[in-house]
């Protein structure tokens, strides 16, 4: 049997004339290939339709004994275990749209959490697929997860954000042409084909939560969990988005939902629901049979009474807790499968022929070492796809792009004007020591804040997206290194140029080049800094410890208490303050190459009129260049790798 489900009751913008004439047109310049989508209705008007098939045999998960025990309490507090899920059992077969219900905090999104393999640790039991026990890796190839809120790239469209995911979860092999198909017909369907330019952030809840749908779709799972698809939707959004996930089981694949409180139109749509209350199962079969089964055990829903609000207020306790003693007795905490319907025969060789082109992610990698073989393209893929994609978002990036194009003017208009001349003129050299110290001080604190408060919202999508195995993280960080680079050297540049001229710095190429070296890499090592602290705190805590890290740095640089004055004991901290290293270097560039008498005006005493006096004064030496150099750029080969390792920690960390 087949649903079609129409275009009509998909999404809000529908059955009018122009969706349908948009669809057919789209037919037209891109002529479907007819016998490969040959399963559907037969009619020829598969338009309406989701074609994509599963590709693989369908997945019957069942579950024994699923417990999960979170660990409390933080670093100085007494950590105490506490179980969540108290030794749960089920079985979800598959082309079924199953519901996960329970009243809030009952252990919903954790028991999809451990299912999905989202959660690795503390748990106890056995999953097992198709009858043999899981293979994590091997599982989540097949499966997506669709998280709560919708972590999707804002400044994106629609249609990049598909073609991006396409990018990295389709294998290298198909054509541009058959991936432009798959989207068209995943947006077709779920009614986004119309929204295709807007950009996601623009989008409305139900058109987001129906986009993440969508992103994942492009991989063809054969299992999708999704944590509370229809919270935060208008009924009739929610109603849609459930007939989708309905017409996506009834293809062979397994839907597993989470969902808070459903309507009673809504639970008719569920094949099977699973009940739970506090971590243990209160039912676990067939819509249908809910009824007849409270009924068994005494506690018959009342008569105009929604089933699903029914139940749920029984495993709150409304009824007294010695009900859900009960159920869960006579479920056998979800051992017991007798108001389980066997799912309809599916015909699994008719979707064996189905789409080809839709890879799995087995055939896009070979190797086996680690997350790179669950990623479905190579790493020079993945790292062109993340670099496109890093592009179009600096570009459209009002904080990250223009925001910091006009600071690093600003500041360097307004520094300009404070120490006009200030470079050739012998009575002001302290004044211009001054202003160098400024410059690293902009440099760091600008680049360094920019990264702890972006980098958070970053964070959730990169979570999502890792996990979804669209990209291995090394591949992840690697572009987001490099999609920063044109435009810290652009920001730096523009900033060294004006502050340079205006200040009337000595006229030579290469105290320029050495001025302009020292400003960026100290542009870099903040960077790296910032992103070190933003990969491990929230924004909140980030803010504070950035700038409050920065402060030894400071007075480390020799700048405030000269390296000769620093207490021996102490003196170590200049050598972990690369303000320290980046002082020496662009007073190097301005003092050092032995420049020789600075310019004194008439009537004036120039104390410092000669750099050698004010050098050995202010005990910087200005013919480190080189080894300036070098320490900079070992501080930002260290704090990028801790960055590095601090994210990978992070992200298994959160699991
Ligand atoms: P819901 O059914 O609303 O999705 P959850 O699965 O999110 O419920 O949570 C179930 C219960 O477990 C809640 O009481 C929650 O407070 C608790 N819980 C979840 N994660 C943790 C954790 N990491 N540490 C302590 N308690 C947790
Ligand atoms: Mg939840």
């Amino acid at each position: 049997m087949e649903v079609v489900i129409h275009e009509s009751t998909i999404g809000h913008s529908v059955g009018d004339g122009a969706t349908r004439s948009d669809s057919a047109k789209d037919n037209n310049s891109v002529p479907l290939k007819t016998e490969k989508f040959s399963y559907s209705n037969g009619n020829g008007t598969a338009d309406a339709t989701f074609r994509m098939l599963p590709q693989k045999t369908p997945i019957d998960m069942q579950f024994e004994n699923i417990t999960y025990t979170a660990v409390e309490g933080g670093l100085f507090s007494k950590k105490n275990k506490k179980e969540i899920l108290h030794q749960v059992n089920g079985r979800f077969p598959p082309g079924q749209l199953i519901a996960i219900m329970g009243p809030s905090g009952a252990g919903k999104s954790t028991l999809l959490d451990v299912l999905s393999g989202y959660r690795i640790r503390g748990i106890g039991g056995t999953v097992y697929i198709n009858g043999t026990a899981r293979n994590l890796k091997e599982f989540r190839k097949l499966s997506c997860y669709i998280t709560q809120d919708d972590r999707l790239q804002p400044l994106l469209t629609v249609e990049e954000n598909m073609e991006i995911a396409a990018d990295l979860k389709l294998s290298s092999d198909v054509s541009k042409r058959e991936k432009n198909e798959i989207i068209d017909e995943i947006l077709n369907t779920l009614g986004l084909f119309k929204s295709k330019k807007t950009k996601a952030g623009g989008l409305s809840g139900g058109q987001k939560k129906r986009m993440s749908i969508a992103l994942e779709l492009i991989s063809n799972p054969l299992v999708m969990f999704l944590d509370e698809p229809t919270t935060g939707l208008d009924s009739s959004s929610c109603t849609s988005c459930v007939k989708l996930l309905k017409e996506l089981a009834r293809q062979g694949r397994s839907i597993i939902c989470t969902i808070h409180q459903p309507s009673a139109s809504l639970f008719q749509l569920f094949d099977q629901v699973y009940v739970l209350a506090a971590g243990n199962c209160l039912y676990q079969g067939s819509t249908d049979s809910l009824v007849p089964f409270l009924d068994t055990v005494g506690f018959a829903c009342p008569k105009f009474h929604n089933p699903a609000d029914y139940v749920i207020e029984l495993a709150c306790g409304e009824y007294g807790y010695d009900k859900i003693e009960e159920m869960i007795r006579a479920t056998n905490n979800g051992r017991s499968l007798t108001h389980f319907n066997e799912p309809e025969k599916l015909s699994y060789g008719k979707m064996l022929k189905a789409l080809h082109f839709c890879v799995s992610a087995e055939e896009g990698n070979a190797s086996d070492n680690g997350e790179e073989a669950l990623v479905a393209t190579s790493k020079y893929n993945q790292l062109k796809v993340l670099l496109r994609r890093g592009f179009i978002k600096a570009k459209r990036d009002q904080t990250l792009t223009y925001l910091r194009i006009g600071v690093n003017v600003m500041v360097g208009l307004m520094l300009g004007t404070l120490y006009i001349k200030a470079g050739i003129d012998g009575s002001k050299v302290l004044d211009n020591y001054n202003l160098l110290f400024s410059i690293l001080m902009h440099h760091m604190m600008s680049t360094m804040m920019l990264t702890i408060l972006t980098f958070p919202a970053e964070m959730s999508i990169l979570i999502k997206e890792h996990f979804n195995r669209w990209y291995s993280l090394k591949m992840y960080y690697t572009s987001v290194t490099l999609v920063d680079i044109p435009l810290s050297v652009f920001c730096c540049f523009i900033f060294s140029v004006i502050i340079y001229y205006m200040t009337s710095q000595p006229p030579e190429l290469v105290r320029f080049s050495m001025f302009f070296v020292t400003s960026l890499l100290v542009v870099f090592v903040a960077q790296s800094f910032g992103l070190m602290i933003g990969a491990y705190f929230n924004v909140v805590n980030g803010t504070f410890l950035g700038p409050t890290l920065s402060v030894p740095m400071m007075m480390f640089a020799g700048f405030g208490v000269s390296l000769r004055d620093l207490p021996y004991y102490l003196y170590w901290g200049s050598y972990i303050s690369y303000l320290r290293f980046g002082l020496e270097g662009i007073v190097g560039a301005v003092y050092g190459l032995d420049r020789g008498e600075i310019a004194c005006p008439e009537d004036m005493y120039c104390h410092y009129k000669y750099p050698k006096k004010f050098l050995q004064d202010v005990a910087v030496r200005a013919d480190q260049f080189d080894n300036d150099v070098i320490a900079l750029i070992l501080f930002l080969f260290v704090l990028r790798i801790s960055a590095y390792v601090i994210l990978r920690y992070k992200l298994m960390a959160v699991r």
